[in-house]
């Protein structure tokens, strides 16, 4: 499987008056070139700091610490802040959540593509600028004319949202990551907004990373899934796979959380318990205090997710006879 994203020992921690958040936890990751990958776990797991690193940029007072991040062979921890200028949007864009908001609410959406242009780009031609946001416009499916002479509040929140979309295609990027792109959305919004994205992956090949807290929205069009839990990917497996055999007990647990329109609804089953404490996470394993299979050693000691010849070992010591057989194959 050929790769264009390498996460490895990333680490990103808050330094607040009350201790250091660690918000990303040794993270070692390679994400599949021209897939959709979708991280997903429960707000504060830690997928969208762990994105923002791949373009360097947490919010203050947070430090990014790596061995390396790599994206299509381009090391970011060692980019020049020159480099890192050109990189950003060119290379990676990204979608923030509820993105919509950050159009400036007193420019036309026709002049805020003019800006974005050049404000990374030399090109000062506004014709031919016009020209790309009308193709990318009319790619989101929006009538590029009348948007294009529009302010953000004569928009609805879908219609902004494609804006944004088209926005982070400018550059022609390799990779886009969209933070909860159909947070807030209708149902028939969010499933062309789908559609637009699985077109654009299927187009242009650009490796496209959703970030969401709902596993089941991001099952529409993933090909991969990372499951994150307290800072760690847990598990990362083909979404059919993980769909089909659940491994890890949070994995298992959010599925089984998921509402469905054939099945009894008193079925559905929440996992027990909230989200741990950043500050103050339990030992061990985090999940332990709401696992129904913690083991007296998951108390102590924390398992790590492992690479194997077929993908990766969850970050689980149900597992642990798998860690231990890819590690004499070695
Ligand atoms: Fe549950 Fe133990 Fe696995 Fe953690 S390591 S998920 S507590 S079984």
């Amino acid at each position: 499987m050929e790769t264009i994203i390498e996460f490895e020992n990333v680490n990103v921690s808050f330094s607040m008056r009350e201790g250091t958040v660690k918000a990303v936890r040794d993270v070692s990751l390679s994400i599949p070139k021209g897939k959709v990958t979708a991280l997903v776990g429960e707000s504060g797991s830690g997928k969208s700091t762990l994105a923002s690193t791949l373009l360097r940029m947490v919010s203050a007072p947070g430090k990014i610490s790596a061995k390396s991040i790599q994206v299509d062979g381009q090391d970011v921890m060692a980019m020049s802040e020159k480099k890192l200028r050109h990189y950003r949007w060119s290379e990676v864009s990204m979608v923030f959540q509820a993105a919509q908001n950050s159009l400036n609410p007193v420019v036309t959406i026709g002049e805020q593509f003019i800006e974005t242009y050049q404000a990374h780009r030399k090109e000062s031609d506004k014709k031919v600028i016009e020209k790309r946001a009308i193709e990318l416009l009319e790619y989101v499916k929006l009538e590029p004319k009348r948007v294009l002479r529009s302010y953000p509040h004569e928009l609805s929140g879908g219609m902004k949202q494609r804006v944004m979309i088209a926005f982070s295609l400018l550059l022609e990027p390799k990779v886009v990551i969209l933070d909860e792109p159909t947070t807030a959305l209708d149902v028939i919004t969010q499933d062309s907004i789908f559609s637009i994205l699985q077109k654009i992956n299927d187009e242009f090949g650009i490796t496209l990373l959703l970030l969401s807290h709902d596993i089941a929205v991001v099952a529409k069009v993933a090909d991969y899934l990372g499951v994150m839990y307290a800072g760690k990917i847990v598990e990362f497996d083909e979404i059919y796979t993980i769909f089909e055999q659940p491994k890890h007990p949070y994995t298992q647990g959010l599925l089984r959380a998921v509402p469905s329109l054939i099945h009894d609804l008193g079925k559905i089953k929440p996992i027990p318990g909230a989200s741990p404490n950043l500050l103050d996470l339990p030992s061990g394993c985090p999940f332990h205090p709401r696992c129904e299979y913690a083991m007296s050693h998951c108390k102590t000691i924390e398992p790590e997710l492992k690479r194997s010849k077929d993908g990766y070992i969850p970050a689980c010591h149900l597992f642990d006879h798998e860690r231990k057989e890819a590690a004499l194959t070695k």
